[in-house]
């Protein structure tokens, strides 16, 4: 392809792109797909001649898209939102056009630059103080895997291994995740962490709430904290972590000679968006040495409007936290904000420094390779760049009191209805809900409920997540697509009322 095609074929590519979104409203939400439809429209073999752009593009209406859930669909009410701006979109574009990998400083500076210059931007619109720095990481998961590794190498000694990951901890948590896996199977079943250590260390123990996502225990395991090191507290009626029963168990660690590590606060838990309590936390952190990391992955973004700022109060005393402008926000997926209050920590716990990778710069600049666990990285800074100039602080913080409206308004309507139970608090955009219908048992009510997820969804006209809450079978709206208005959740309410005959 030249330039001129290039030119001609993304024309036509935006082009659709722009047709496909003002069009989105009449597809089904859900991909209506079976089990291998699509793979069966393509060939087996690669194509042994070039010169295909066309079809390709031709394809995507008929091969691509009926296997496309719109995430961007208005009535788009799954798991949580994740909204791709248009100008987002120009700024993938842009980086992609750009084609820069911005690994060190010097391999592209603007990218590490604009990045540093947004991740500051973002970092005033959520109230944060200048004591923390971002940085942008892929996803909320890495985000905490990294925060637990920074947490395992707290008080580790770096000079006896210039810097690098070669840390006490490593070898045996190499055993956790790699070939040596029995021997860390073999360390949990005898009581002992996969992180003791040959010297005899107490093992280190990670504490989060039984409500926190799944993304912390996977942490936990690949930073080879080993299961039973990992405790998930149980959570009070409004799904927040009980704070006595966290003492209780830390206390419990301390006597029975473990070492307590790392708290992880849910901010918005994904079941039901539970908030932890996060200055309670920085208390315990604090009297246990532990590293506070919090999980804000959906609400850190509310914080752009002041009036929800309570809900993270004491944030200023955690050692990390994460939170996803590809969720609520408007900057397309991956982009993941990461802040940490003490860089150096991070970038001694990450960074290898071979000959090939140093560069003249070092040490006046940041090599944003050591802030992360992959070397190469996409300019995804110009994404963000991007949405913010289009869309302004005021443009955002009034599309997410819409949302939060438009959750009390579907909040009210169940509470107002005798046959519709709420299950939660509705704190942000997240509305958790199940219908009772008289006379059925709980298995019953599980098994209608699960049906009425599937009316709705198969029906195409919105999509909502069938979820279990401590046992019950709940439905999960989640509120927060850029173009969801009023009318898309009152016909989902009707959607609901429809299908629960
Ligand atoms: N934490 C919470 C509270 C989440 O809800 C999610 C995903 O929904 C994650 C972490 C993981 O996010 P990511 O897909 O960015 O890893």
């Amino acid at each position: 392809m030249d330039a001129q095609e290039f030119r001609r074929l993304g024309y036509q590519l935006v082009d659709w792109i722009a047709d496909y979104r003002e069009n989105l409203e009449r597809l089904p939400v859900m991909s209506q797909a079976r089990p291998g439809e699509i793979r069966a429209a393509f060939p087996d073999h690669p194509p042994l001649h070039g010169g295909r752009m066309a079809q390709a593009l031709a394809a995507l209406d008929r091969d691509v898209l009926p296997g496309i859930t719109h995430w961007n669909h208005p009535s788009f009410f799954a798991y949580f939102p994740s909204n791709t701006s248009y100008a987002s979109i120009l700024g993938d574009l842009a980086a992609s056009g750009l084609g820069a990998q911005g690994m060190s400083w010097q391999t592209s500076p603007a990218a590490t630059e604009v990045e540093e210059v947004v991740m500051d931007w973002l970092r005033q619109m959520v109230g944060l103080s200048p004591a923390f720095t971002g940085v942008i990481h892929d996803t909320a998961s890495t985000a905490t895997f990294t925060a637990l590794l920074c947490a395992r190498e707290k008080g580790s000694d770096f000079s006896q291994n210039e810097g690098g990951l070669q840390t006490r901890g490593l070898g045996s948590a190499q055993a956790a995740c790699g070939g040596q896996r029995g021997d860390a199977e073999r360390a949990e079943a005898s009581g002992r962490s996969p992180l003791s250590g040959s010297g005899g260390e107490a093992p280190l123990v990670v504490y989060a709430s039984d409500q926190g996502h799944s993304s912390i225990e996977k942490a936990a395991l690949l930073a080879g904290f080993g299961r039973s090191f990992l405790r998930l507290i149980p959570t009070d009626d409004a799904h927040a972590i009980r704070l006595d029963l966290l003492q209780a168990a830390i206390e419990k660690d301390v006597e029975i000679g473990l070492r307590p590590c790392a708290l992880v606060a849910a901010v918005g838990t994904t079941g039901t968006t539970a908030l932890d309590p996060v200055a309670a936390l920085a208390d315990l952190a604090e009297k246990h040495g532990l590293w506070l990391h919090v999980d804000a992955a959906l609400a850190g973004t509310a914080m752009v409007l002041p009036e929800c700022r309570w809900i993270w109060e004491g944030v200023e005393r955690a050692d990390s936290l994460v939170f996803n402008p590809h969720k609520w926000m408007g900057v397309g997926f991956d982009l993941s904000a990461y802040y940490v209050r003490d860089p150096q920590h991070l970038i001694r716990v990450m960074s290898t420094n071979p000959s090939y990778l140093r560069t003249a710069q070092d040490g006046q600049v940041s090599n944003f390779r050591d802030w992360h666990i992959q070397l190469g990285r996409r300019f995804r800074a110009l994404k963000l760049w991007f949405y913010l100039m289009d869309v302004g602080v005021e443009g955002l913080q009034a599309r997410l009191r819409r949302d939060l409206e438009n959750a009390q308004w579907l909040k009210d309507r169940i509470d107002a209805a005798p046959d519709w139970a709420r299950l939660a608090p509705v704190p942000l955009q997240t509305v958790c809900l199940r219908h009772v219908k008289p006379g059925l048992d709980e298995p019953a009510l599980a098994a209608h409920n699960l049906e009425i997820a599937r009316r709705v969804n198969e029906g195409g006209k919105a999509y909502l997540t069938p979820s279990v809450l401590k046992g019950t079978q709940m439905l999960r709206v989640s509120i927060g697509a850029e173009t969801t208005e009023r009318r898309h959740v009152e016909a989902l309410w009707e959607a609901l009322e429809a299908a629960k005959a």
